[in-house]
């Protein structure tokens, strides 16, 4: 009977989903027809993490990729809250509500604030579009991919302005090879992108009124507007308190095994950034995740043997950093590229109408 839909006389299992980004939105998307979802995410909306930047210089690019969860979610239940806290049957919400499961996903990825609606997050870069329009000068301090990304984004469509981009290393995205890190400061030199490397700017100590800011070698940089792109956290710190506190890594991550179930339990899995999986922090490998997860809980909720689950192999380097609208820079296993061919991939369109088509939603723009 369990596992067969209500209409077939059977009795779904609960599954809840804690995190609503681009592993835990395309889980509980796949899982809709097959259990009793809950998705619970701290906004009413999914939104494409790497089209953020191009909606900085391009407000109009966010509508469609910030996505209302109910959107693809039509057959689950949507809890727009943040979890804070599980027992090895129930997640508790921040608003104090209990939700039971019999089978947990975790799936939330990094620390990061964001509105709660999804009209507030148009407006946002609405705002951050002005900031960058009305300003001569724009400091970036952080020159990881969102702080190159950024800084790619404003020196190609706004090539008149003065973009500073400070960064601790001793080379930009550190988490490429040095050859990538080498073309990618070529790249943003030859569009006049001043870069200064080893160096960081204390941001507790300067004043956005002044538009001055002091680097950790005492240059004085003037500056119209800033955006502070540096690491955000594993989302994991709501999880030290609980049934998982020892299942989390030195670096804030969750221990999974290959079947990509939290180490030493069986009903509970964790997908996408906050695992401990030896590769790259990437989404479309955290898709790989759910895929493989969704495909492990679909055989469990129908009373499928363990051992006939999926294994999540570690995937090797492939990564592609977008510099503005035509170009980016790639490396693969093999080879590293910069320019239009890396750019054809990605940085047209960012891969927002794939992603769209993932969750079942048309690629193109949908009124509201
Ligand atoms: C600038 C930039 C460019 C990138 N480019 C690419 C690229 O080209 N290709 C690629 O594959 N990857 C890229 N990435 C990486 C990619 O964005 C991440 O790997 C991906 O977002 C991870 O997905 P996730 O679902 O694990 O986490 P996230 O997407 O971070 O989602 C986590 C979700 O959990 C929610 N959450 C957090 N805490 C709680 C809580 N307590 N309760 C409920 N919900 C909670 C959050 O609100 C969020 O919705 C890029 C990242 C950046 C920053």
């Amino acid at each position: 009977m369990e596992g067969k839909p209500p209409e077939l006389g059977g009795v779904w299992k609960r599954l809840v989903v804690v995190g609503g980004g681009i592993a835990g939105s395309l889980i509980a998307k796949s899982l809709q027809f097959h259990a009793d979802v809950t998705l619970i995410d701290p906004k009413e909306y999914f939104e494409i993490p790497w089209a953020s930047l191009r909606s900085m210089v391009e407000p109009s690019f966010a509508e469609r990729s910030v996505i209302y969860h109910k959107d693809y979610l039509t057959n689950g239940r949507l809890v727009v809250s943040k979890a804070i806290d599980i027992s090895n049957s129930e997640v508790l919400t921040a608003e104090g509500r209990l939700i039971t499961y019999d089978y947990l996903v975790i799936a939330t990825g990094h620390n990061d604030s964001a509105p709660k609606t999804r009209p507030e997050r148009l407006k946002e870069y609405d705002a951050e579009h002005e900031r960058i329009k009305s300003a001569n000068s724009v400091l970036i301090v952080g020159g990881g991919p969102t702080g190159v990304e950024l800084a790619a984004e404003i020196a190609v469509d706004f090539p008149g302005k003065n973009v500073i981009l400070v960064h601790e290393g001793s080379r930009l995205i550190e988490f490429i090879g040095p050859k990538a890190a080498d073309k990618t400061l070529e790249w943003l030199r030859s569009k006049k992108v001043e870069v200064k490397l080893q160096q960081s700017v204390d941001l507790n100590n300067c004043s956005e009124e002044s538009h001055t800011y002091v680097t950790s070698s005492g240059e004085i940089i003037k500056a119209d507007c800033l955006f502070v792109c540096t690491g955000k956290p594993p989302g994991s710190a709501w999880l030290r308190e609980t049934l998982l506190k020892n299942s989390i890594d030195s670096f804030g991550r969750l221990k999974v095994d290959e079947n990509m179930r939290v180490k030493g339990y069986k009903n509970i899995f964790a997908i996408g950034d906050i695992t401990d999986v030896k590769e790259i922090k990437q989404g479309y490998l955290a898709q790989k995740h759910a895929l493989i997860a969704a495909k492990n809980l679909k055989l469990l909720m129908s009373g499928g043997k363990e051992n006939k689950m999926a294994s999540y192999k570690p995937h090797s380097i492939k990564v592609i950093v977008s510099l503005g609208r035509h170009d980016a820079v790639a490396q693969f296993p093999l080879t590293t590229l910069i320019g239009l061919v890396p750019g054809l991939i990605k940085s047209r369109d960012l891969y927002v109408g794939k992603t769209r088509k993932q969750l079942g939603l048309d690629p193109r723009l949908v009124d509201y």
